[in-house]
């Protein structure tokens, strides 16, 4: 038997782990293993599966040296088998049809920020995935726990995704973008001038998230009102469960209650300014809730489905969003991340 690709296997194995939302040393196993593995000439790779001393390469430990010699042997590793057998999706037919008319995603981090991987990997992750682009959006300067970007390390972020673009696969393209705070005030934690700049700014609130409701109604009014804000990311800020909490700035907090605020003066405020609310997908937010989503389906808000992905494997979860946003009928063309990435530019554009 012709024999597989050891290096995507693992890769793949790991991708899988992450998207079932498993501890993340578990993913980390097979990530270094993968970079291990992909350092090593194939001659060596063979003989140590042969005389079975591939767990003495570092990086590589007996789970993993198993499934790189099923690999190199032809078979399917029987951990990736069991996990491909396991994740069987049973998505409602609505839910599907809006996951398949999602383009891309407009809310992604990467190690430049409080996310595991470097942005090449998540980038290579998407397009594997089929998406024709995704929003960086590294976290803005005050939040320090999440290694926020200071405007300067933004402008090198923008020079370095603008070299990585050139080497993307074709009919993928990696969109600038920021996840900026929205200060007490309202305004937004960065320099209007890179706001200008970059494709799509999401704008969330992560601070003094239990303040009273008409202070906190200003704060996420004002916000909308600034030209720079696009979409406004996880509204509530609520946290369902603990568990896909695997980075600094969403682990600080385990569950937590939605905020106060008065829901039609945002909703209204949204629509007034041409702005999409996100209904972010990940597992422990899941927000905005669906009470408040019908309400603003009704209201005629646009809408981003993100994963506010952190690590490659969370890049699938945008169907968690799929299954909740089909439940409360939103309509796919009135979900910006269905436009091109063209179309989401230009839409951008037109109130900057
Ligand atoms: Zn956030
Ligand atoms: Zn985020």
């Amino acid at each position: 038997m012709a024999s597989r690709d050891p290096v995507a296997d693992l890769r793949r194995i790991a991708f899988l782990l992450e998207r079932a939302n498993e501890a993340t040393y578990r993913v980390k196993a097979f990530r270094s293993a993968a970079a291990a593995v992909a350092k090593t000439p194939p001659d060596e790779l063979a003989e140590r599966a042969a005389a079975g001393t591939l767990a003495k390469l570092a990086g590589v430990g007996d789970v993993t040296a198993r499934c790189v010699t099923e690999s190199l042997a032809g078979e399917e590793p029987v951990y990736l088998r069991r996990l491909v057998s396991t994740e069987g999706s049973d998505l409602p037919a609505a839910a599907t049809a809006l996951r398949e008319a999602l383009r891309g995603d407009c809310h992604v981090h990467s190690d430049w920020s409080d996310g595991g991987s470097p942005i090449e990997e998540m980038a290579l992750a998407a397009a594997e995935l089929g998406h024709e682009y995704f929003v960086l959006t590294d976290h803005s300067p005050r939040l320090t726990v999440a290694r926020g970007l200071t405007a300067d390390r933004l402008r090198r972020q923008l020079d370095h995704v603008a070299k990585l673009n050139e080497l993307m696969p074709d009919g993928f393209r990696i969109l600038t973008g920021i996840e900026v705070d929205i200060l007490e005030d309202g305004s937004l934690d960065q320099e209007d001038e890179l706001l200008e700049r970059l494709d799509v700014v999401v704008g969330s609130v992560h601070s003094k998230l239990r303040d009273e409701s008409p202070r906190m109604t200003r704060r996420m009014v004002a916000a909308l009102a600034n030209p720079h804000l696009d979409i406004l990311g996880h509204m509530t800020g609520r946290k369902v469960s603990a568990k896909g909490a695997g980075d600094a700035a969403h682990r600080a907090a385990r569950t937590r209650p939605p905020s106060t605020f008065d829901l039609e003066k945002v909703l209204a405020a949204a629509i007034e300014n041409g702005k999409a609310i996100e209904i972010n997908s990940r597992p422990d937010r899941l927000d905005p809730p669906k009470r408040m989503l019908t309400v603003a389906v009704e209201a005629g808000c646009l809408f981003s489905i993100d994963t506010d992905a952190h690590a490659p494997g969370q890049l699938d979860w945008l169907e968690f969003g799929c299954e909740r946003a089909a439940l409360c009928d939103v309509p796919a063309d009135r979900v910006v991340n269905t436009w091109t990435a063209d179309g989401l530019v230009e839409w951008t554009r037109s109130h900057t």
